[in-house]
């Protein structure tokens, strides 16, 4: 061997840490027999030794095999956290972060202030944690304070799978701080499905990683599939589905997914209606004494025994089918007398924590579990007794506008992976049934595996972290799955025009991708939201205007805050009564937007005005749905309002800002500040109004011109501004319907353009005058303003006179 290979060698071996000492933990009987159950705890020496004799290793592992509740343990009893180091793990979801710790500590037997978690706003972190559970946003924001993260011994990331892109950043740096930092570990934890990005990736770690798969007891699921083709209602067949499931069959837990917050609680209150009962002094009492049953049933035997081969494919011949003419409806199946309390639990990110808990618990005597979820049931967590799992197939992402760069969520199916980890949630303990809403002919249309995060949205944000951590050169970063150099480009783009980063030489495209960070893109990194709204709250210091910021940026990441009023309407006396609704909020909008000045803020002065009153009138249900409002909106944008006043108060603790949700009017001169910070922010949605004089064709007629479309863009008839039609505005986002719309409107006065956007104008020589407006050959806008003479840069389209 190279003498030097050996040199290395021994230095490693120097360098490694000495036998671990053992820390005893003093756990309960019943948690250690329950704990001997697990498969991890049989490779508890495998794992060791990999992690002693590596720097960096993979542990895969079937959801519920013990991963995240025992390898921390493990690591603390090797003696990984002895002295003034301490264990990290990263997660995800914020869920996962704190019932995790929480499990943790109970297991080991420990105070919260020993194994503690660190989620955005809140956390129970002390002097004396040893273990912490975090989301990975939050470990990332401690690199950007200490970049060797020199407290931690041992970082796990767990969930890796998931792919979010938090996870995928922390997994880049740590390759290369974990060098740094020997004999730091890092162990990457992952169910068990695609790993090869991490560990065959050569640009991110030399050699291939170590991977440690363990095997778990998984027992058959029969999975039946739906026969029908799928319908939209697809909550309304999950909570039949479960009807079923729950009058027929024999008990065992059943766990439903859904796709959001909103569907879990409406499905739960249909189920407790549903199915009712009442605790009295422990014991339980039927309210539906009716003990009839207006349906009559018939249960078609289940023929398991056979079929319990299991994740097939086959369809479901044995689905339990009511035997009706026409479907009952919930109405009726309310009506059914059930045979046993179904005991209901909601279970989805934002869930308060003592909620969360109560999964885990069995439920009481007597009774069967039904957990409705999200997706958080699907790897974070693993919730004791289920035997029949019911999967809607689709799962809530995030959608991107490439033209627009503005964001949507949007239901979608999922992935087969994904399915059939649902799936799997129901073996854990006996045999189980997967009931999925959809036939094997769209399962097979799913796509294998969901991509990863980054490479399906913008990265603007991303990269401002990045150059935050002074990453300059964000091409050369090993990600785990490189995002598309068109949107690193765009990213990169933005955020020169917002000033987060340095402008490159002109010219020099080359350095494009490497411009270093400004002071301004600090203060915006600080900001948990978007970059152009980071520029909006990172400007709003000025004449009192940063309470009417927030709310704006509240407003604007909250979507759909108007009720739709532009749906085509089933009858003509729908249609009239549509008609004098629209009429009538058109009004509430016009009052809103107020006179003159407060005029030109159109929209974004609808959403102030709205708020506002809102607020005013005690944000009550009623009051929204008089006014055309969307409760739930209302409510997110006062959440967020406090979220965004407490990281602004983080990032300037002398702005000492605090709500005032029922906040006054602007003055005319904070609306016109308002509007200059709003211009300053969505830059790069200016369009212009198109000239009488350049006219070219028809369609453009009351159209606008912007930098990123080739077509005219119109503002709809429900703004504030169409009849204004100011000359130069901003817009949030371009929605196309029967024409380019854009929403979120506001006027911005010419002259502003070159001060506040500079990049986006070519200064030239003083024109003749009058100036001209179109200059056919160079094909560009020419402006005229007070102080100097500019072009907009963007060229108009090439059409012939
Ligand atoms: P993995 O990370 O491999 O998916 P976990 O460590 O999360 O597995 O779970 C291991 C076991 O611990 C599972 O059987 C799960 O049901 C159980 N468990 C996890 N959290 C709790 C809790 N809060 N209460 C009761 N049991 C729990
Ligand atoms: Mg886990």
């Amino acid at each position: 061997k190279a003498p030097e290979k050996m040199l290395t060698k021994e230095l490693c071996n120097k360098r490694k840490p000495q036998p671990a000492v053992f820390i005893p933990v003093d756990r309960l009987p019943e948690i250690q027999a329950a704990r001997l159950k697990l498969p991890v705890l049989g490779e508890e020496q495998v794992i060791m030794e990999a992690v002693r004799e590596n720097m960096c290793v993979v542990l895969c592992g079937e959801t519920g095999s013990g991963k995240t509740t025992q390898i921390p343990q493990f690591l603390y009893e090797a003696g990984y956290a002895s002295g003034d180091g301490i264990i990290g793990i990263t997660e995800p979801r914020r869920v996962a972060a704190v019932s995790m710790s929480q499990r943790v500590a109970m297991e080991m037997n420990m105070s919260t202030r020993v194994v503690s978690y660190q989620i955005r706003y809140e956390g129970n972190v002390t002097s004396d944690t040893k273990i912490k559970f975090m989301t990975d946003g939050v470990l990332l924001k401690e690199i950007q304070k200490d970049f060797l993260l020199q407290k931690y011994r041992v970082i796990i990331i767990d969930e890796a799978h998931e792919r979010s892109v938090y996870t995928d950043i922390l997994i880049g740096l740590l390759s290369r701080i974990v060098p740094l930092r020997r004999p730091m570990k890092l162990l990457i934890m992952s169910a068990t499905l695609r790993v090869e990005d991490f560990t065959e990736n050569k640009k991110l770690f030399p050699r291939p990683l170590p991977v440690i798969k363990v095997d778990a007891r998984q027992f058959p699921v029969t999975v039946h599939f739906n026969r029908r083709t799928p319908t939209d209602d697809y909550v309304g067949e999950a909570f039949r589905k479960i009807c079923k499931i729950h009058r027929m069959l024999p008990p065992g837990g059943i766990l439903v997914f859904l796709t959001g917050q909103a569907e879990v609680h409406s499905m739960c209150r249909r189920l407790r209606r549903a199915f009712p009962f009442r605790s009295n002094r422990g014991s339980l009492i039927y309210l539906n004494l009716n003990h009839f049953c207006i349906y009559k049933l018939n249960i078609s035997p289940f023929g398991d025994e056979d079929r319990q081969a299991g994740i097939g494919d086959e369809e479901d011949g044995s689905d339990l089918d009511l035997e009706l003419g026409d479907d009952p409806g919930d109405e009726g199946l309310e009506k059914c007398d059930p045979m046993l309390p179904l005991y209901v639990l909601p279970l989805y990110s934002l869930l308060a924590p003592e909620q969360q808990g109560k999964v885990f618990r069995p439920p009481p005597a007597g009774t069967r579990l039904c957990v409705v979820a999200t997706n958080v049931a699907e790897t974070s967590l693993t919730i004791p007794g289920i035997k029949y799992v019911v999967d809607c197939g689709r799962v809530k992402k995030r959608f991107y506008d490439r033209v627009t760069g503005v964001s949507s969520f949007r239901v979608t199916w999922t992935s087969q992976a994904s399915a059939n980890q649902r799936a799997g949630r129901a073996g854990r303990t006996e045999p189980g049934h997967c009931y999925r809403l959809y036939s094997s002919a769209v399962f097979s249309d799913f796509q294998e595996f969901s991509e990863a995060e980054i490479t399906r949205r913008p990265v603007d944000d991303l990269v401002l972290q990045m150059k935050d951590l002074n990453i300059e050169k964000v091409v050369n970063f090993p990600f785990p799955t490189p995002p598309s150099m068109e949107a690193l480009v765009a990213a990169e783009h933005l955020l020169v025009s917002l000033g987060a980063l340095e402008e490159p030489p002109r010219d020099m495209e080359r350095v494009r991708l490497s411009c270093p960070i400004t002071p301004l893109g600090r203060a915006m990194a600080a900001f948990p939201v978007a970059p152009r709204y980071a520029k909006m709250l990172a400007m709003g210091k000025q004449q009192g205007c940063l309470p009417y910021v927030i709310t704006l940026v509240a407003a604007m990441t909250v979507r759909e805050i108007f009720e739709e009023t532009d749906r085509p309407a089933a009858s003509e006396e729908e249609n009239a009564k549509m008609a004098q609704r629209r009429a009538r909020l058109g009004q509430m909008r016009r009052l809103w937007a107020g006179q003159g000045a407060s005029l030109l803020l159109g929209d974004l002065m609808v959403m102030l005005g709205a708020v506002g009153a809102c607020e005013y009138a005690g944000c009550t249900p009623k009051f929204c749905q008089e006014n055309g409002l969307r409760y739930k909106a209302m409510l997110e944008i006062r959440q967020l309002r406090g979220q965004l006043t407490t990281a602004v108060n983080a990032v300037d603790p002398e702005a000492r800002l605090y709500l005032d949700a029922k906040m006054a009017p602007p003055t005319e001169s904070q609306v016109l500040c308002l509007q200059q910070i709003v211009l300053a922010g969505l830059g790069d949605h200016l369009a212009r109004r198109v000239q009488v004089e350049e006219l070219l064709d028809p369609k453009w007629h009351n159209g606008y011109k912007t930098p990123l479309l080739d077509s005219p863009v119109f503002i709809h008839p429900n703004s504030v501004l169409f009849k204004t039609l100011p000359d130069y505005v901003v817009y949030q986002e371009v929605l196309e319907t029967s024409k380019m719309y854009m929403r979120g409107v506001s006027a911005v006065q010419e002259e502003w353009i070159p001060q506040i956007l500079p990049r986006y104008c070519h200064f030239g020589p003083p024109l003749e005058d009058p100036p001209p407006r179109f200059c056919p050959d160079s094909g560009r806008v020419k402006c005229h303003c007070k102080s100097t003479f500019f072009r907009v840069g963007w060229p108009l389209p090439a059409v012939e006179r």
